[in-house]
Parts: C-alpha cells; structure tokens; sequence
C-alpha cells in the first residue's frame, strides 16, 4: 500500500516508510492511497472469525506485500492478546473495556501493534532510538510496547513531578531496553525538546518518533470497532460509538471502519472543555487553542492532530460529517457528576474519560433512543485514582499488572536544559 502526505509536497511512500517516518517530510500526516470494502460475507459471519483472524483481514490491505502473512499474524497475536468486553450500563448503553492490556490503556494496542512492525522492519538490526515525550498514558504504552524489541532503544521524556506516581512507575521501571528521563519542566518543554532533537543533526544516534500520528499506531485501532461489532451484531439494533477524544486518532480509526463496510450508524466524539471540534460542527469555523487542563487529562488537546485526516475522509465536505459524525463537549462538572451517576444506577466504575464518553452516548441517545450506544473506557479507574477517589465513595481495587510495578524500583535520569539530553543521546551506551 502507498501513503501520501495530506499537504501532497512530499513524495508517496511505502509502508515501510511511513511507519519509519513517522511525520511527512512536508510535516504533514500520511494517509492511505486506496480504502477498499470489505466482503459482505466476512460481516454476515463474523462471530466464527477469532479476534486476531478479524485484525487480520482489517489490516492486510493496509500493509500489502510488504510484511508476509506469517509474521503479519505474529504481530496481532502479540497485540491482542487481551480482552475486549462490553459491559451493559443499561438497556441501550453500553461501555467497550480497552483497559485489559499491560499498562490498562487503550493505546497499548497501537503502541504494540508499531513496535512489532518496526522491530521486524529493522531486521537488520541497525540500532534505532525511539523518542518520546509523554504527560503520562502515552509513554507508559509505548515504553511496554517496545520492550524486549530487538535493535530498538526507547528513550522517554517526561517532565519531573507532573505524571501520577502509578503513571511513573509504569515509565521507570521496565529496565532492558527502556531508558527514562525526567526534565525540570512542563510536558510542553519536553514535547519542545523532541521535536528540536529530530531536526538536530550533531545527534549521532538515529532518532524516530511513536507518536499517535503514526500510522503504526493510528490503523491498529479500527480493530476495536469490529471486535465490539462481533459482541453485539446478533441484537440487531443501530450502533453508536461514543469515543472520548483528545487527538482524535481512535475516533477517525473508528470512521475508516465506515470505509471498510462495518455497518456503523453514527460516531460521536466525546471531549472535555477542549472544544475545537465540537465548536466547529456548530458553526463551521475551525479554531485550534491552546489546550486547557481538566481531569480527563490524556485529552487535554487544543489542536488534535487527527482531524485533519476526518475531514479528508469526508472530502473536507461539512455537511457529509455532520451525517455520520457529533461532537459534544462536556465540563469537569458533568463528568464528575456522570461518574456518580453510573457508580450508583449501575454500580459500575468509570475513569474520567469514559465518563466523558457515557455523557455523549447519553445526550446522543435522546433524539436516537433505538440505538444502542456504546461508549469506550480508554483506561483502567485505576489510573486517575485520585480523582476517582474523590469523586466516589468506592475504593478501588488495584488490579495485578498494577500491584506488580509497586514492586519495582523507579530508574530515571534528571536533567535540566537540551543540552543534557543531547549529551545522554550521544553517549556510547544509553543504559
Ligand atoms: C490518549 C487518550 C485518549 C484520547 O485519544 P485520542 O486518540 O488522542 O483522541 C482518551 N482517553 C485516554 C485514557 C487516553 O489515554
């Protein structure tokens, strides 16, 4: 399969390439040449498929020829190897647990799913260093994803006291092939200093990035979609996916399913205060902010990378996505109050983000009540306890891929200014 940049001033590229680059050189998102329907047949009976035959027939023609068949189905088999439930919260809502893998996010998949790609992609082991900011859920999945992946070195930066204690034990404590800095500062100087290292060229190292933008991590997630549509197809009602956003990478993994046949009604993106999209589909103008800080934090996003690749799936036509797609915006208020209220009709525990979720699936649901609405939990309650904590009277339990890091020892290095990292990158060895 050929990618092209949005923008169209860098050259078309491979696979291979895409996933490597990571970013156009135009600075643009790559996107697929071609989206090709899948057969009615596979849709009809896709109960007797496994999870990983489904991620299988999603994703081939994404990749081609370019990774054979067997080690294209190693790399799902070392992804999926986790559960996807849905669990009703009533009779027309429901919420799809992405929380089961190693670090409890829903971006353990793409960060798995692009860090097997790469490894295989770099067979002959020329060493390659992955570099990442992160302000919490990103790094911890991306650092597990990479572990024990041979040829790869994965360096990430984080700013100093600003991630939760649980988020950094799941940064600091992996060892082999993982490295951890901490830098007195924001996650915007950290996300600063990345990005002057990939342009720095006295760094001696070769430097990619595994951010949401990769396609790597972007594709993978159309997976969920037809995995939750095999658990509830047989109902024979109209699907909703409510998908709580912030680069709004999942939510357009979930509109290309659309392009591959999955029979979807309507998609929801589900934001917090952060409401450049949802302001847009109200009154058309697109005006990117400055993000602003809320308790959904991993979706404290003011200008989502992803959209610009929704709108390219909808021609950048208004009307044709106000059809499929909503966008709604919710306040910390409502969220906090929406986890109450589930906590107490449905005894169910949802983490700030999937309350965000829950709040569109609702509102949706009033002028649609026929549907069935199912909200994603993009995280384990457990990773924001504090504001779970606070918000309910329930303690949680810590789940066992928790307990487990509370046993390890925290490994970071500290540093102040760029050139401290620098000199870390070009050191002879990094661990
Ligand atoms: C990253 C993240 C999101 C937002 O996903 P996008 O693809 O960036 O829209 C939502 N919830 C959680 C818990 C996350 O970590």
């Amino acid at each position: 399969m050929r990618y092209y940049s949005l923008k169209r001033k860098s050259p078309d590229v491979s696979f291979q390439d895409a996933v490597i680059n990571g970013l156009a050189p135009d600075r643009s998102l790559y996107f697929p040449e071609s989206i090709s329907l899948l057969s009615k047949s596979f849709f009809k009976n896709i109960d007797q498929y496994t999870n990983e035959e489904i991620a299988y027939h999603v994703i081939k023609q994404f990749i081609g020829d370019e990774i054979p068949i067997d080690v294209l189905q190693g790399i799902i088999k070392n992804t999926l190897y986790f559960d996807f439930p849905i669990i009703p919260i009533n009779d027309s809502i429901s919420a799809l647990e992405l929380f089961h893998g190693p670090t409890m996010s829903f971006k353990d998949v793409g960060a798995a799913f692009m860090a097997n790609c790469l490894g295989y992609f770099n067979k002959n082991n020329n060493k390659l260093t992955v570099l990442v900011a992160t302000s919490g859920d990103t790094g911890g999945a991306v650092a597990r994803g990479f572990l024990g992946i041979k040829g790869i070195e994965v360096v990430i930066l984080y700013p100093s006291g600003k991630v939760s204690d649980i988020q950094e034990r799941q940064l600091t404590t992996l060892g082999q092939n993982i490295s951890a800095i901490q830098l007195d500062g924001s996650f915007d100087d950290c996300q600063e200093m990345v990005k002057k290292a990939f342009l720095d060229n006295q760094i001696k190292r070769k430097i990619t990035s595994a951010n949401s933008i990769n396609i790597a991590r972007w594709l993978p997630q159309m997976f969920y979609y037809f995995i939750a549509y095999k658990q509830v197809y047989k109902q024979k009602k109209d699907i909703v996916f409510s998908v709580p956003s912030g680069n709004f990478g999942n939510i357009c993994a979930a509109i290309m399913t659309k392009k591959l046949g999955l029979p979807i009604k309507h998609f929801i993106a589900s934001t917090n205060i952060n409401d450049t999209v949802p302001n847009y589909l109200a009154n058309g103008v697109y005006d990117p902010k400055p993000s602003k800080v809320t308790i959904s934090n991993a979706m404290d996003v003011g200008k989502p990378s992803n959209f610009i690749r929704i709108q390219k799936l909808f021609n950048n036509d208004l009307s044709s996505l106000k059809k499929l797609f909503s966008a709604y915006s919710f306040t910390d208020k409502e969220t906090k109050n929406a986890m109450r209220r589930i906590h107490k009709n449905s005894k169910y525990l949802a983490d700030p983000h999937g309350a965000v979720g829950y709040l569109g699936a609702k509102l949706f649901q009033k002028k649609n009540p026929k549907s069935l609405c199912i909200f994603l939990e993009t995280a384990h309650p457990v990773k924001f306890i504090d504001i779970v904590n606070e918000t309910l009277s329930e303690r949680i339990a810590i789940p066992k891929q928790i307990k487990s890091i509370f046993r390890k020892e925290k490994k970071s290095i500290k540093i102040k200014t760029y050139q401290d990292l620098k000199c870390f990158l070009n050191s002879e060895r990094l661990f």
